[in-house]
């Protein structure tokens, strides 16, 4: 009784794991690395910086914000 209740409980564990990499995996995605042009209006960007500037970094963020909600909202992960 004990031992299906430890299995149980290991298995809701692993799932539990599963989901938050595959969150953080998404999570990562999102920012693109810096790569010297800016991934929202593709002007050159500063080679420590992702976008070329402060506008650039909130539009982008605005605009996958959007794009996340749309997506909760139609039911897609
Ligand atoms: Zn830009």
């Amino acid at each position: 009784m004990s031992r299906q209740f430890d299995l149980a409980s290991d298995l809701e564990l692993q799932a539990r794991e599963d989901a938050l990499a595959s969150t953080r995996a998404t999570a990562q995605r999102e920012t693109p690395a810096p790569s010297g042009v800016c991934p929202w209006c593709e002007d050159i960007a500063p080679a420590s910086a992702t976008f070329c500037g402060a506008e650039c970094a909130s539009d982008w963020q605005a605009h996958h914000a959007r794009e996340r909600r749309a997506a909760i909202i139609s039911g897609a992960k």
